[in-house]
């Protein structure tokens, strides 16, 4: 889904109704032409008079549907809210909660809300899936949720470094993609981790834990990091700063997240901050 590639940024001023927002998506799904036939390649339609998200070949007479194969597809929900939800979902640091896209976008129910918004997670975190780290990658363990509450998490993080030069010629790291898996730190879970995430032979930096040193498929650097925050910061830097930055996001915006979800929660992150957040020290958008 091409569209959910496209700068978001401006998105939400310039969509005001659901003729536009109809046309932007036409736009998305043919890759910005406004028609290609899925059946004979041809490039001209007739527009369905009654039906406006309806296309047809002129050459063929395929007919079209606008939201088939969509995120939207089976939904009863606007377009024009839709897209306003998506990009509310995608921009800024923060993203928002079910209730605060349910009050910025007017809507009636909660739950409604609540849908739309799983749905726009859990079509990034397929995006995010056909993706594989390279170059130099960190790899670390992390624990999400409070101790005192019983209700704890253990993930597996791993984020894409890459070297680059800035206009003032020095040479600095930023951090790429970040993947995540909601798993015990064993050898097994990281080695599966690391085989279904990481290309192979690939550089992965790692603490001394056992269950990262002799990881196959990788090429495995470590050293003794401890808690020290200085040894992390220059070994670990980039995934010690996803994890705390992923801490803080879904204890200040979500209030802390239920164990079945933290998966679609931490893909959201993940996406916004491969644009936005990580590289933002540096650069402001990754590539
Ligand atoms: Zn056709």
């Amino acid at each position: 889904m091409k569209y959910l590639q496209m700068k978001f940024c401006n998105l939400l001023s310039e969509l005001d109704s659901e003729e536009k927002a109809r046309a932007w998506i036409w736009l998305a799904k043919f890759d910005g032409k406004e028609f290609i036939c899925p059946k004979c390649g041809n490039a001209t339609y007739y527009q369905h008079r009654k039906k406006a998200e309806v296309r047809e070949c002129k050459t063929c007479h395929f007919a079209v549907r606008l939201r088939a194969g969509t995120i939207f597809q089976n939904s009863k929900i606007s377009l024009l809210i839709w897209l306003k939800a998506m990009s509310l979902v995608t921009q800024g640091k923060r993203g928002v909660s079910a209730l605060k896209l349910q009050s910025d976008l007017g809507m009636k129910s909660y739950d409604t809300a609540w849908t739309l918004l799983h749905k726009i997670r859990e079509a990034l975190r397929q995006r995010d899936e056909t993706y594989t780290l390279h170059n130099i990658i960190e790899l670390d363990g992390a624990v999400f949720g409070k101790r005192h509450t019983g209700n704890q998490t253990e993930v597996l993080v791993a984020v894409e470094t890459k070297d680059w030069i800035d206009q003032k010629g020095h040479r600095k790291t930023k951090a790429g993609f970040a993947k995540v898996l909601v798993a015990t730190e064993t050898k097994e879970n990281a080695q599966k981790f690391v085989d279904k995430v990481i290309e192979k032979n690939s550089m992965l930096n790692t603490d001394a834990s056992p269950s990262f040193i002799h990881l196959e498929n990788v090429d495995v650097d470590y050293q003794v990091v401890g808690s020290d925050p200085e040894t992390l910061d220059h070994w670990l830097p980039w995934v010690h700063k996803f994890i705390s930055n992923a801490k803080s996001w879904i204890a200040g915006t979500h209030h802390g997240v239920e164990a079945k979800y933290l998966n679609q929660y931490l893909a959201e992150y993940t996406f916004r901050t491969c644009i936005h957040d990580l590289t933002s020290r540096e650069s402001r958008v990754m590539e």
